[in-house]
C-alpha cells in the first residue's frame, strides 16, 4: 500500500542518512588523525606580473596525503571540517606552516613577495583568528606584509560586526588581504570602500570563456578597471591558455595565476621556481608540471 510504501521509504532515508553521518564521522576521525599524524600538507601556486613574468606572491593550497586515497583535495575533506570545527586547528596549522616556510625561505633565497592563506568563513567567525596570526607571524619573526589573507566577499558580509575589526588588527601589523572568487557572492561595491582590501582575485568562472565569448570579457574588464581606479592590484584565477593571457593582458590586469604558469606544488619544488623568479607561460596547457 501507499502507506507502506511511505514508511518504507522513510525507513530507507532515515537508513542512508545514518550510513552518510557514520561515513561522516569516519571521515572526521581520519581527519583529525591526519592533522595530528603530519599528513596534511600545503602546496604553493605562483601568482605572475603578466607584464614580465615575475613571480609578485604565492597561493599556499592545503593537501591530504591520504594512505589509501593518496593526495586528496580541499575540496573532497574541507567541507568536513568546516562542519566539524576541525578547520579551527587545521587553519591554525595552515598559518603557523606558512609563516614558517616564509621564514625557511626569506633565509634561504631572500624570499620577498607575500604568500597567502585561504580563511573560510567559519574560521573567519572565530574570534581568536587575528591573535592567531597575529601569534604566528611572531613566533616565525615575521613583519606581517610577508602575509596575505585571502577571503570571500560572502564572509565579510556574513560577520559584519567582526570584519571590521579583525580587518583592523591585521591592517595594523600590515598584513595584506584579498578578495578570493571575486565577483561570485554578493558583489556590492561598498566594502571595497569600507574595507581595507589590497587585491581582488577575479573568479576563474570568469576567465573560462574569455576566449570563446566576447562578451565574457565585460565582467574582468570592469573588475580591472575598477580594481586599477582604486589602487587594488588584480589578480586572474584560473588563467589556462596563452589566448586567456594575451586578453587579459590587453585589459591590463596586474596578475595571473593559474595551470598556464604552474600548478600548485610542494614547497620543496617551488623553491627553485621562487629562486629563479620569473616564469614563462607553458607551451601547452596539459603539462603536468612546470619544467616537467
Ligand atoms: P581558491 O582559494 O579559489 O583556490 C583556487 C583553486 O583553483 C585551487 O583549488 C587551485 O588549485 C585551483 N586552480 C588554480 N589554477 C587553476 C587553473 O588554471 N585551472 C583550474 N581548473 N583550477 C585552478 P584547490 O587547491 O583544490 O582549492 C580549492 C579551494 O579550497 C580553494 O579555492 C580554497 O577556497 C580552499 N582552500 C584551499 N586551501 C585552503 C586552506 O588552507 N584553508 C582554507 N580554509 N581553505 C583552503
Ligand atoms: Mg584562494
Ligand atoms: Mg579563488
Ligand atoms: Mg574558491
Amino acid at each position: 500500500s501507499a502507506k507502506d510504501a511511505g514508511r518504507d521509504t522513510h525507513r530507507f532515508v532515515t537508513a542512508e542518512m545514518g550510513t552518510r553521518s557514520r561515513e561522516r564521522l569516519d571521515v572526521e576521525a581520519s581527519l583529525r588523525h591526519a592533522l595530528e599524524s603530519g599528513q596534511l600538507f600545503l602546496t604553493y601556486q605562483p601568482q605572475v606580473r603578466i607584464a614580465d613574468g615575475t613571480i609578485a606572491g604565492l597561493e599556499a593550497l592545503i593537501r591530504w596525503r591520504h594512505p589509501e586515497n593518496g593526495a586528496m583535495l580541499p575540496g573532497r575533506f574541507l567541507p568536513v571540517a568546516e562542519e566539524s570545527g576541525l578547520i579551527l586547528p587545521i587553519g591554525e596549522w595552515v598559518l603557523n606552516e606558512v609563516c614558517r616556510q616564509i621564514r625557511e625561505w626569506q633565509g634561504r633565497i631572500g624570499l620577498s613577495v607575500p604568500v597567502a592563506v585561504n580563511i573560510s568563513g567559519v574560521q573567519f567567525r572565530d574570534s581568536r583568528l587575528p591573535g592567531q596570526i597575529l601569534a604566528a607571524l611572531d613566533t616565525h619573526g615575521l613583519k606581517g606584509p610577508e602575509l596575505e589573507i585571502e577571503v570571500t566577499e560572502s564572509v565579510l558580509i556574513h560577520n559584519l560586526d567582526s570584519t571590521a575589526a579583525t580587518l583592523r588588527a591585521l591592517k595594523q601589523r600590515g598584513v595584506l588581504v584579498a578578495l578570493d572568487d571575486f565577483g561570485t557572492g554578493y558583489s556590492s561595491l561598498s566594502y571595497l570602500h569600507r574595507f581595507p582590501i589590497d587585491t581582488l582575485k577575479i573568479d576563474r568562472s570568469f576567465i573560462l570563456n574569455l576566449e570563446s565569448d566576447p562578451m565574457a570579457r565585460s565582467i574582468p574588464r570592469a573588475v580591472i578597471g575598477l580594481g586599477t581606479a582604486l589602487g587594488l592590484s588584480v589578480v586572474a584565477e584560473g588563467v589556462e591558455t596563452p589566448g586567456q593571457l594575451a586578453l587579459l593582458s590587453e585589459m591590463k590586469c596586474d596578475l595571473a595565476q593559474g595551470y598556464l604558469f604552474g600548478r600548485p606544488l610542494p614547497a620543496a619544488e617551488t623553491e627553485p621556481l621562487l629562486a629563479a623568479g620569473v616564469l614563462r607561460p607553458a607551451e601547452r596547457q596539459t603539462l603536468p608540471h612546470i619544467g616537467a
